[in-house]
């Protein structure tokens, strides 16, 4: 395992890329650096007993505002760590055009030790305490989930915000990712993984960039390996096979890993670990000796989707996969990179591919503002005019659409229609836009560096448009 710092990695792929876009090395420094950082300990009791809390919440850039990024609840939360993912988030929302700016927040604890009251006792305590520094609100900084929490948690960070706020009326737009009966949005748990599955699509839709690679264009009967079955992994898995007909031939996790050369169905494999608290001993999988080995199984497209640093100076080298698609934030080391990059692997940047998840946090924040589901103004609007469209045409063929192919065409969208279409859409443009720097900059070579190029050119114009730099 690599102990090179995060923070340090996303710093020497910034530098590596910032060469490229001829920018003043003052504006290059003022995106790189991180704003504020805020680290607090505070007291929660647990039993008879006080535990002290180390926690952070790390503001990146102010460049646009609020800024937004999850919460981490991990014993290997630090700051360096904290910062590092603060950082991707800065460059994460220019990529998908999110208008904020990066922001991480962090709690060092291990959430299965605690019961959910003591852990409903934290989140209330962590968010008492950015209330008190003014790091959390809808126009100031907005937090969503991440590794070790969920709705949950972001329900528990609502109400004690409403609690303070009272009367705010933009108060539910101060954290996203919260439950769709809380003023949550359609489509936000798996939309991580429905982002990784689109991204994934569009890249593998060139013919030319998969033709370096040895692969046909297509997702379609891809192989894939996953590496951790939680929010991020289990949907991308589910949706890439339902949805667009990978085949999942390995996946690892906390307790060891498992490979079916034949296709493993996720939705059994799910079952299987409920009920026997493992992925192991999978009926027609073969177990492997260490969880470590999934990664370096022979496969299309490789999809770490759990920590930073997975693959490392140490095992880059016997990766066996074409595509990796970045699912976790930093599972790919700076220095495990160049050797990839040598082996001619597609490296399918963190900062693009996992940026579904705050793609549609905006959605739900823009909801909340708005206080309106989406959809609700037009679909039944949309269903008559496609009705009256249906039934002209009807009447001018003198042909029958049967009932079926006729509620297909009249539906007015909804909202996770809207959510998912949108999000879609926001993949597929993101892609074209790095793939464009990519193809138009003789020497870069690699996604991350063309990611990183997308974004600094994006943020760079906000900067001179505030008037700092001109
Ligand atoms: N934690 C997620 C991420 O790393 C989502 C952040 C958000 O929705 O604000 O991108």
């Amino acid at each position: 395992m690599s102990h090179q710092s995060f923070f340090a990695s996303v710093e020497r792929n910034f530098d590596k890329a910032a060469q490229h876009t001829g920018l003043p090395q003052g504006l290059l420094e003022q995106i790189k650096v991180c704003n504020a950082v805020y680290q607090i300990k505070f007291p929660v009791k647990i039993g008879d007993e006080y535990h002290v809390i180390e926690a952070y919440r790390v503001q990146h850039s102010h460049h646009r505002l609020p800024t937004k990024g999850g919460i981490r609840y991990a014993l290997s939360v630090n700051q360096d760590e904290v910062m590092a993912l603060a950082a991707l988030m800065t460059y994460k929302c220019a990529i998908v055009d999110v208008p904020f700016g990066g922001a991480k927040g962090g709690v060092k604890i291990n959430p299965r030790a605690y019961s959910e009251f003591e852990l409903e006792k934290i989140t209330r305590r962590y968010t008492t305490e950015l209330i008190r520094k003014n790091f959390i609100g809808p126009g100031i900084d907005v937090p969503a989930p991440d590794y070790g929490t969920g709705a949950r948690e972001m329900a528990w960070i609502v109400d004690t915000y409403q609690t303070f706020k009272h009367g705010d009326i933009d108060s539910a737009g101060c954290v996203t990712g919260k439950p769709v009966s809380q003023n949550g949005i359609r489509g936000r748990a798996e939309a991580t993984g429905r982002g990784v599955f689109y991204g994934l699509r569009e890249v593998c839709s060139f013919k030319e960039d998969m033709a370096k690679v040895g692969l046909e264009p297509g997702i379609e009967g891809k192989t894939m390996v996953i590496q951790g079955l939680g929010n991020v992994g289990y949907h991308t898995a589910r949706i890439s096979i339902n949805e667009g007909g990978v085949k999942l031939i390995g996946v690892a996790e906390y307790e060891g890993a498992i490979v079916k050369e034949d296709g493993i169905d996720i939705e059994a494999l799910m079952t299987h670990r409920r009920e026997t608290g493992s992925i192991l001993d999978f009926p027609g999988a073969k177990n492997l000796p260490k969880r470590e080995d999934a990664l370096e199984l022979e496969c299309d497209i490789l999809v770490p989707a759990a920590l930073e640093n997975q693959i490392h100076a140490g095992n880059a080298s016997r990766i066996k996969a074409k595509i990796i698609g970045e699912a976790a934030n930093g599972p790919v080391t700076a220095d495990a990179e160049d050797t990839l990059l040598k082996k001619g692997i597609i490296i399918v940047p963190d900062m693009y591919i996992n940026a579904g998840g705050v793609t549609v946090s905006y959605f739900e924040w823009l909801k909340n503002l708005s206080h309106m589901r989406f959809g609700r103004m037009e679909k039944r609007f949309n269903a008559n005019t496609y009705e009256n469209l249906v039934s002209t045409v009807e009447r001018l063929t003198g042909k029958v659409i049967g009932p079926k192919e006729r509620s297909v065409l009249t539906r007015g969208a909804d909202e996770i229609d809207l959510v998912n279409s949108g999000l879609e859409e926001t993949m597929i443009e993101a892609y074209r836009q790095i793939r464009d720097v990519y193809i138009s900059y003789d020497k870069i070579t690699d996604l991350r560096t063309a990611a990183f190029v997308s974004a600094l050119n994006k943020i760079s114009s906000d900067y001179m448009a505030l008037g700092i730099f001109p």
